[in-house]
């Protein structure tokens, strides 16, 4: 077991982590208040191999391994959590389904550009009325012809006004419960799909979500992802691994808001000395930083066995469900830090406690991530 990050690793590091200085940095506040989704960073993050981190070079990905994604990830979500959960879902969710589940055809034609970063990826699974009951979906698909009708909408879609592909999950047999959800490929701009009503959100303000309404769209039969029925349980693989990253998402941000509770705590004069020098204040530090580390071995682990071929349901939910809770003390602690000024717009503290409870909720609530590990401990 080696804990050491390889130099090349140390290198991409360092490279994301310049980017997103750059790159980001100045434009956080404003994406932010404009809820604006910044594409014109998307062929920035492309030339970057950001948009196809762990895709074959064969298909226009970066061909990278699971850790070096969540360094990726992780060095954008310290910047821009908005920023980082759009390249995740991009990657992690509507590109790594088709990888997973298309055929040679399919790959050609979306997983390439995708990864290329010359299309947005968007995955639909939830809708208004199932979210944690993800099978419990309505939208239907029904063959007419040769082609696929799909009915109904999808509710809290990453990209959903601005992806130009969608995987999405539909039932193809209501009997079959689970076993009768199967995958499409649908492109934006087919007649019968238009996005729905863009949320206004309490944080991830920069990465775009809506619903997505499906009125009698038709797709050619061979937009089918995966074998008929089998869409739900694909879904459900791509999960295993989309929580690596949102697990990855969490440490970048509870990374960029201690760093920025350190900051402001060797600056900050009470009782005539930095707040730093309060025992409490130091405790607080020392806590974060340690939990902090503890969730980065749990991802990296995660990531490290996905990159070993090995299934990692229980790891991946472990990994998301401490990462992301001790985000949330992390950005807790750095709004007390900063006292006052946590409160208000000038600071980057409110913004990270904003962010930071999407990652408790997205890719499966904490409650779920719960109950994916209590199944495997009484199995
Ligand atoms: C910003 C954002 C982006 C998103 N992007 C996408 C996307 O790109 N694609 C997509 O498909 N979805 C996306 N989602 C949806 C997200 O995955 C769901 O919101 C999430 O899975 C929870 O579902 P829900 O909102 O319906 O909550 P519900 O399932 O209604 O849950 C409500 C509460 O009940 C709890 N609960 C539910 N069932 C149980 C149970 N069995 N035991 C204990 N507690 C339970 C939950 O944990 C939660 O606390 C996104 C959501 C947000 C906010």
């Amino acid at each position: 077991m080696d804990f050491r990050l390889t130099e090349e690793q140390l290198l991409l590091r360092r490279t994301v982590r310049e980017f997103a200085e750059t790159e980001i940095r100045p434009h956080v506040r404003d994406w932010d208040q404009a809820q604006h989704f910044p594409v014109e960073l998307v062929p920035k993050l492309a030339s970057l191999g950001l948009l196809g981190v762990q895709f074959p070079e064969s298909y226009g990905g970066a061909g990278m391994s699971a850790i070096d994604y969540c360094i990726c990830i992780e060095e954008l979500a310290r910047v821009d959590p908005g920023v980082a959960l759009s390249v995740a879902a991009h990657n992690g969710l509507c590109a790594a389904h088709i990888a997973m589940f298309g055929t040679e055809a399919q790959k050609q034609e979306y997983l390439v550009p995708l990864a290329r970063g010359e299309k947005i990826g968007a995955w639909g699974l939830t809708e208004s009325s199932s979210g944690s009951d993800a099978a419990g979906m309505r939208t239907t698909a029904t063959l007419v012809g040769d082609c696929w009708e799909l009915n109904g909408s999808k509710a809290f879609t990453t990209h959903g006004r601005v992806g130009d592909v969608m995987v999405a999950m539909a039932v193809t047999d209501r009997a079959a419960g689970p076993k009768g959800i199967s995958a499409f490929i649908i492109e934006r701009g087919t007649t019968g799909m238009t996005p729905g009503k863009k949320e206004d959100k309490l944080g991830m303000r920069a990465s775009d979500t809506s619903e997505v309404i499906f009125d009698r769209c038709r797709i050619p039969a061979g937009r089918l992802l995966g074998e008929v029925g089998q869409g739900f349980v694909g879904a459900m693989q791509v999960l295993d691994a989309g929580r690596i990253g949102i697990a990855a998402l969490a440490v970048g941000l509870a990374q960029g808001a201690y760093e920025s509770a350190l900051r402001y705590a060797q600056e900050r004069q009470a009782f005539g000395r930095t707040i730093s020098r309060f025992q409490a204040i130091q405790w607080k530090l020392a806590d974060n930083a340690t939990r902090i580390e503890a969730a980065r071995l749990l991802t990296y682990r995660a990531a490290a066995l996905k990159d070993r071929g090995v299934r990692t349901t229980v790891e991946s939910a472990i990994a998301k469900l401490f990462s992301s809770e001790i985000a949330v003390k992390a950005a807790d602690d750095c709004v007390q830090i900063h006292g006052g000024y946590g409160f208000v717009k000038d600071y980057p503290a409110e913004k990270y406690f904003r962010d930071v409870k999407l990652t408790t909720i997205g890719e499966g609530t904490s409650e779920i991530q719960r109950l994916v590990i209590a199944r495997h401990l009484l199995s």
